[in-house]
């Protein structure tokens, strides 16, 4: 068996020396429990996070362990009745080819019902905190004005498309041509690439009626040319703030804060962070009858980013804190 372990914590942007790949014997079941094999992990910006020891929402990866990760993968081995050998399940095998874990914490997918990889994308994680986010908190109305960044991403794109489902005017902010061409592809009524050196002009003039909610999953100048374009109660669900992710100390320049304050007081801002867990209870049953529904007749698009080897998987993770990837980012372990 292979696996990534975390080698030692990162200080700024993650590199090469931060993992480590070792192989090791394969691991057995006990009672209750299958032997699987990873054929996708999926790399999502939290586990920055993660290799971090700073307080968190969610303890870190002790280092010299496997890095975390939500994984599609196959039953090699059952000990439990539920499970038989072939089945396709979602589990959290993290960074590894193989590996063992308890029946009760993998859910079986049905591959007829949808690609597989879907479930670690637009029909799991990063699209239900799409839906959460934006309908529980955005809570976009019809004609509204709804902008979200990091929009050529699984979580972004959903945001865009869902928010334009709802009969709002969808903006996503991208960086480069080519993601801005596939969000206009999407639907997004208008894509915007924040590298442009003429980023805030444009983006005044793709909201002249101002913005009704900003879905925030980056921050950075992104959040500084927003602010100012936010109408009274205007709505902004915090999903991620990947701009900051590699930060080691406070930016440069005027402190903000006063001004951030006087705009929440004076638009009446809402503006409320989230994880996306809690909102499984509530929302979760809703967002796969609806999300499936959404899939099957079109009206919500995606896109994968499928990088092949395991041994691939922190250089692929690092480009996906700078925008490298183009898509739902996986790591294809083995073959489907
Ligand atoms: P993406 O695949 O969208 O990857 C992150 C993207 O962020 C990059 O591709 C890049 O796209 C963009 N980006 C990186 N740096 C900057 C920057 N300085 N300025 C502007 N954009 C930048 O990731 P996900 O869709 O998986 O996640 C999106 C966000 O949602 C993240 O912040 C993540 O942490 C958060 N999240 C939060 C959850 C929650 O429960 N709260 C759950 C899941 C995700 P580009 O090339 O367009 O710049």
């Amino acid at each position: 068996n292979t696996r990534i372990l975390l080698a030692s914590r990162p200080h700024g942007e993650p590199t090469a020396e931060n993992s480590r790949l070792e192989t090791v014997p394969m691991p057995e079941p006990a009672e209750g429990e299958v032997l699987l094999r990873t054929i996708y992990l999926s790399l999502d910006p939290y586990m920055r996070g993660r290799m971090s020891d700073a307080k968190s929402y969610a303890a870190p990866v002790e280092v010299g362990a496997v890095m975390q990760g939500g994984t599609v993968a196959q039953v090699v081995q059952s000990r439990d009745p539920s499970l038989a050998e072939g089945d396709i399940v979602l589990s959290h095998l993290g960074w590894q080819a193989y590996g063992v874990q308890p029946a009760r914490q993998v859910r079986k997918l049905d591959p007829q019902r949808a690609p597989i990889s879907t479930a670690v994308g637009v029909l799991g994680m990063p699209g239900f905190t799409a839906y959460a986010g934006l309908l529980e908190i955005g809570r976009p109305q019809p004609g509204e004005t709804v902008v979200v960044a990091a929009a050529a991403g699984p979580v972004g794109s959903a945001v865009g498309q869902i928010a334009r489902i709802k009969g709002a005017r969808a903006v996503g902010i991208a960086g480069g041509p080519e993601k801005v061409a596939w969000l206009e592809e999407l639907g997004f009524d208008v894509a915007l690439d924040h590298r442009s050196p003429t980023f805030k002009d444009d983006l005044k003039a793709a909201v002249p009626d101002g913005i009704d909610v900003y879905f925030e999953n980056v921050g950075g100048h992104v959040w500084d040319a927003v602010l100012p374009r936010l109408n009274t109660y205007a709505r902004v669900p915090v999903c991620g703030l990947v701009a900051h992710y590699n930060e080691t100390e406070a930016p440069a320049g005027p402190d903000r804060m006063p001004r951030l304050m006087q705009a929440i007081l004076t638009k009446s801002l809402t503006i409320r962070g989230f994880i996306q867990t809690e909102f499984v209870k509530t929302h979760y049953k809703e967002f796969q009858k609806d999300a499936a529904g959404w899939l099957a007749d079109g009206s919500l698009r995606h896109r994968e980013d499928v990088v092949e080897g395991l041994e691939n998987a922190p250089e692929a993770f690092f480009g996906l804190l700078t925008g490298k990837n183009f898509g739902k980012l996986l790591v294809q372990v083995s073959d489907d």
